[in-house]
């Protein structure tokens, strides 16, 4: 792919990069006031607004469309930030267009479909306007890839891709999981494409975006773009995940910056991939002993309607002797699993205990 390097088209007015606005514009007064408290931070790069927001159920706040990118333009002049919105269908990019919106982004329900993907590249041909290409919601890199060549195909050259996380079905503390190892492949495949962090839409709340956004950095990603509203209690979509202008300046100033030589990159990335896996495989232990307990508890239920004593000498020797042998076997250490066992023995005996006293 033919991609300019992202300090060509948006140079960094502080490192790392920062783009950060509202959710959805809301009207002109909300876009004044975070705009004002966002350019005294001086750390801000590009001025971000939804004007059209795809909200997953009906009757939720739909952006102001048409009116919004006025007093986006009212606020490009005053404040002397470039603006980017979210584009979904051909008609919003005419707009976006004819309003001198000066970045585009591709939100992660349209990078999904590759037609809409498509009438936003044919708008786009002979412009060369910057465009961010979202992550699709769920993981395929491959739709991702797909996306942002349509755009590349229409010879848009400055292009950058946004990780916002990806939705998976289930309770997770993040609202859209990291899965880190999808932008570090695409980085492997492309390095010479910017990829943009989206910490706000990863966590969906406030607490978890100064760690976000660090590993982020840690990965060697090019910037940041995080939901900043002058009142977030008061916003109309995305409230939980926005931070003030004054929060936002103190979490970009505490963020570590490591250093961006190559060899110093790839010791950090490494590092952070494989702190990634232990993360991942540290979930599926935890949900493999939620089963196991879930078990337990039937065991419990079962001796208790049979009289049945809890503890039975001969059946813990038994787990004890050959998940010793299995570690063995494996080549782990013995005594580390009979360790591991001896304290969930200890809990399955609380666990009957309990249900016989009921
Ligand atoms: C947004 O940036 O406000 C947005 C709608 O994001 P996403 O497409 O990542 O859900
Ligand atoms: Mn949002």
């Amino acid at each position: 792919m033919n991609i300019n390097s992202i300090n060509t088209w948006l140079p960094a007015t502080s490192e790392p990069l920062i783009i950060a606005g509202p959710c959805g514009a809301e009207s002109l007064e909300q876009l004044i006031n975070t705009a004002k408290n966002l350019k005294e931070t001086n750390k801000i790069s590009l001025f971000r607004a939804g004007v059209w927001k795809p909200r997953t159920r009906p009757n939720s706040f739909e952006g102001k469309g048409e009116e919004a990118l006025k007093w986006l333009s009212e606020i490009k002049k005053e404040f002397n930030f470039k603006t980017t919105v979210e584009v979904a269908n051909a008609q919003h990019t005419e707009l976006a267009l004819n309003y001198g919106v000066d970045v585009l982004w591709i939100g992660a329900r349209t990078t999904v479909n590759p037609f809409s993907v498509q009438e936003i590249a044919d708008v786009l041909k002979g412009t060369n306007i910057p465009v961010m290409v979202k992550n699709p919601i769920h993981a395929d890199l491959q739709l991702w890839i797909g996306a942002i060549e349509r755009i590349n195909n229409s010879g848009i050259t400055k292009i950058a891709a946004i990780h916002r996380g990806f939705y998976t079905y289930g309770k997770t503390k993040y609202r859209n999981k990291p899965l880190w190892q999808i932008p570090i492949e695409l980085r492997t495949l492309f390095p010479e494409l910017p990829i943009i962090c989206d910490p706000s839409h990863i966590s969906g709340n406030k607490e978890l975006i100064p760690s976000v956004a660090q590993k982020a950095l840690d990965l060697g990603m090019d910037g940041l773009m995080i939901e900043s509203h002058f009142n977030p209690d008061s916003a109309l979509s995305d409230a939980e995940q926005q931070l003030t202008p004054h929060q936002l300046n103190s979490l970009v100033s505490k963020l570590v910056i490591r250093k961006q030589n190559s060899s110093d990159n790839d010791v950090a990335i490494n590092l952070s991939e494989l702190r990634n896996i232990i993360d991942e495989i540290d979930e599926e232990l935890i949900t493999v002993l939620k089963k196991r307990t879930h078990i337990i508890n039937e065991i419990g239920a079962y001796k208790k309607k049979h009289q049945i004593t809890i503890f039975q000498l001969e059946r813990w020797q038994e787990i004890l002797r050959t998940r010793a042998q299995l570690a063995e076997k494996l080549g782990i250490s013995r005594s580390h699993i009979e360790k591991i066992y001896q304290v969930l023995h200890e809990e399955s005996i609380r666990i009957q205990n309990d249900i016989m006293n009921k």
